[in-house]
């Protein structure tokens, strides 16, 4: 159970670092760092919720074909990543950021012939991020970020109609980041100073399971990456650009049955370790750009 080992080693860190953050930074209140909600009490959820700055950020992924080197789980692996990446920039503004458990299972119907690819209906996947919703702000946790990283149509929109209804109730503040129906806020999170990373010779024509996707897995899980396939690969770039993006064609026709657009060859570790950083403060941005800095309650 090393993870779980890892996960407490970290925890301890967080705690250290933010201890000392409170003494020079605040003098008046404790600094709480990231917590994982399935990973404290509930005496602990009600102090987040009264600290009037809780933000509670939960990543969506889906189980999903990404080529025959990446694992079936990277879109959920990635959104925890970003939102690893983010938190320390929310706390810096105040908050008190919440990590929820990830949502592993989503629409996707565009691989659906790949074995292993998983899909909701969205309407299942909308009545649980509801639910979720619901849940967290009958406990006062009542800021939620759903941090996508998986880009599929139906998917993005059916996150986005849950968010709508949570707004419409009344209940929660919702804000959808990563992968969203929004093409700018996408760009926003995704796009902006990663482009320019890219070793491709053809950076237009990376996508799914290609540079990006294989740069993040080598950095953040690596040992769910089989290299000795990606150097058998040959890049995919001569596919229907505009059917891959409106999806108006499926995975496996689109690619002969390979599963990825680009060239997962052109990916490294290092190039991993910037888009996580990078896209970790992008979204960050994004959220303090919607909702500005945390303010305590009634002040
Ligand atoms: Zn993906």
């Amino acid at each position: 159970m090393a993870g779980l080992k890892d996960r407490a080693a970290r925890a301890i860190r967080r705690g250290v670092k933010a201890a000392e953050n409170g003494s020079s930074l605040r003098t008046d209140r404790e600094v709480i760092a990231m917590q994982r909600l399935a990973e404290i009490p509930f005496p602990e959820v009600s102090r987040l919720a009264g600290s009037g700055r809780s933000l509670v950020i939960l990543p969506v992924g889906v189980v999903e074909e990404h080529g025959a080197p990446l694992p079936l789980g990277l879109d959920s692996f990635a959104a925890e990543a970003y939102a690893e990446a983010a938190a320390p920039h929310l706390e810096a503004k105040g908050y008190a950021v919440v990590l929820a458990p990830t949502i592993s299972y989503g629409v996707a119907r565009a691989a659906i012939d790949f074995p292993g690819t998983l899909s909701l209906e969205p309407e299942t996947l909308k009545s649980l991020m509801v639910d979720i919703g619901r849940s967290l702000a009958r406990h006062g946790l009542n800021r939620l970020v759903i941090l996508n990283g998986h880009r599929d149509l139906s998917h993005m929109k059916a996150l986005d109609d849950a968010r709508e209804t949570l707004m419409n109730e009344g209940i929660t503040q919702v804000l959808c980041v990563g992968f969203t129906s929004d093409r700018a806020v996408t760009a926003a999170c995704y796009r902006e100073g990663v482009q320019e990373l890219s070793r491709s010779v053809r950076p237009d024509r990376e996508g799914h399971g290609g540079e990006w996707e294989t740069s993040l897995a080598l950095h953040s899980f690596p040992e769910l990456v089989n290299r000795q396939i990606i150097e058998k690969l040959e890049p995919n770039f001569d596919y229907d650009v505009d059917a891959f993006r409106d999806e108006t064609k499926d995975y496996w026709s689109l690619t002969g049955g390979g599963g990825y657009f680009g060239s997962p060859q052109s990916g490294s570790a290092e190039t991993g370790q910037k888009i996580v950083a990078i896209r970790g403060r992008n979204i960050a941005v994004v959220i303090l750009n919607a909702w500005g800095p945390a303010k305590e309650e009634g002040g």
